[in-house]
């Protein structure tokens, strides 16, 4: 049994659909977990429903028609008659989501977007398995969120691994064809739609991988694998095709987003194949990440951060940054949802590179400036290079505005004013 991942790329339009058929077609695999994303951005275009949501509600509506025509338009690409079941029961999902923006009270925003942005999900999986079965490929459309359960951390929740090991060993059959959706779950108490974190759909098919044990796990990407640099920045890239556990985890640490971060350990674990290959190109190797030899070719690999902000802090009462004053430092980090991506410190001075997923800086700053003396620097990039060459890091920094260096044996990074 092997788990497959499509993600937003992949199922991006009607030809894309059809393309998805047609990998599966071309692997010939019979027993598979199949775990889908939204299709292309639709998930960015929920989450401006939650955001019109909340903010005056006028510009809902227009929101919402964008999610539903862009489906449509793809179901009417797909199949011949509207009078296909699927088109009933897209619209009745349709019907449920304006329902609950309708009636919700909650003002709870994680919580909201969650029981919005999970549509994304849960149409494109009803629209794929209809179409699996239209091409024939006979499959169950399962509902994840009664098999991956989580806590009520809404937009970024735990995954309960004993209970989802139970269930999913409960409710998914080792043979013939599942269509799921990745990215969601649901809370244990109340069984509320939750959601994995952004692009978590990887982690999802991992999670399924870890309790079906199944022999690998391939996630079919608009890539030839996993490349020594993001293509959409770096002119000549390398495929690589061998990568241990250690070094992609690493990889995907530092921000190579070919991956999700939490794919791997639950991999590793069970020592669990991940392939990462082509959609355009279903029958090519890709990339291998396993057991084995660490990279292959033996390459350095750049990874850059973009729109993440730099926060340079000092005592206000000449006291040193040493252990209480960082230790207020992290608690207000965590409280204010910021992802630190790197720190540095002096005696009188700590630096913190953070993602601020959840737009709380000006809350973080306000915090901060109670206590220390704060700058700040926002957009800044973040390079990181694995196995880097000096001539590499020279070029990189060449006629740039670098406000931080940080360099290991292995590693080094660079934060960049752009
Ligand atoms: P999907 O959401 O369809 O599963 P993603 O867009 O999340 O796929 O991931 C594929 C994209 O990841 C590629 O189009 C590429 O731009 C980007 N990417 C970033 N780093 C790398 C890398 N090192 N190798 C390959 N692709 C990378
Ligand atoms: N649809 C979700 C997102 O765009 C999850 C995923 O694609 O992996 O973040
Ligand atoms: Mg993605």
């Amino acid at each position: 049994m092997k788990v497959f991942k499509f993600g937003g790329a992949s199922t991006k339009d009607a030809q894309c659909i059809k393309n998805v058929v047609s990998v599966i077609k071309q692997t010939g695999e019979k027993d598979l977990v199949v775990v889908v994303s939204a299709m292309g951005k639709m998930t960015n275009a929920l989450e401006t429903v939650v955001n019109t949501y909340f903010s005056n509600r006028v510009n809902t509506k227009d929101a919402l028609r964008v999610v539903y025509n862009y489906h449509f338009d793809i179901l009417k690409d797909l199949f011949e008659t509207t009078s296909h079941i699927v088109f009933e029961e897209v619209g009745n999902l349709f019907t449920q989501l304006r329902q609950f923006l309708e009636t919700n009270k909650s003002k709870n925003h994680p919580f909201v977007y969650d029981q919005v942005v999970s549509y994304g999900e849960i149409i494109s999986s009803v629209i794929i398995s209809h179409y699996f079965t239209e091409n024939g490929i006979a499959n169950t459309c399962l509902d994840v969120r009664h098999c991956i359960i989580t806590d009520d951390n809404y937009r970024d929740a735990n995954i309960d691994w004993e209970k989802t090991q139970s269930k999913i060993s409960e409710k998914v059959s080792k043979q013939g064809i599942t269509v799921t959706q990745g990215f969601l779950g649901a809370e244990i108490e109340n069984n509320f739609t939750t959601t994995l974190g952004r692009e978590g759909s990887d982690y999802s098919a991992a999670v399924f991988a870890y309790c079906l044990n199944t022999e690998c796990v391939t996630i079919w990407k608009d890539v030839p694998g996993v490349l020594n640099a993001d293509p959409r920045y770096f002119e000549q890239t390398q495929l690589l095709n061998q990568i241990s556990y250690r070094e992609a985890i690493e990889l995907a640490f530092y921000g190579a987003s070919v991956i999700h971060p939490k794919t791997l350990q639950p991999l590793q674990r069970k020592e669990i194949p991940l392939y990462v290959k082509s959609f355009y190109n279903p029958t090519a190797p890709g990339t291998c990440v396993g057991k084995g030899e660490r990279l292959d070719p033996k390459v350095s690999c750049f990874i850059l951060k973009k729109n993440l902000v730099l926060i340079s802090l000092s005592s206000l009462d000449f006291s040193f940054m040493v252990e209480d004053n960082i230790g207020d430092v992290f608690k207000l980090l965590h409280k204010c949802q910021m992802k630190v991506e790197l720190i540095q410190n002096s005696a009188i001075s700590f630096s913190v590179c953070v993602s601020d997923k959840f737009n709380n800086l000006e809350s973080l700053l306000t915090k901060l400036r109670e206590k220390f003396s704060v700058k700040w620097n926002e957009n800044v990039t973040l390079y990181t290079i694995r196995h880097f060459k000096p001539a590499e890091l020279k070029a990189l920094a060449e006629n740039k505005n670098v406000l931080l260096k940080q360099q290991s044996k292995e590693t080094v990074q660079l934060v960049i004013k752009e």
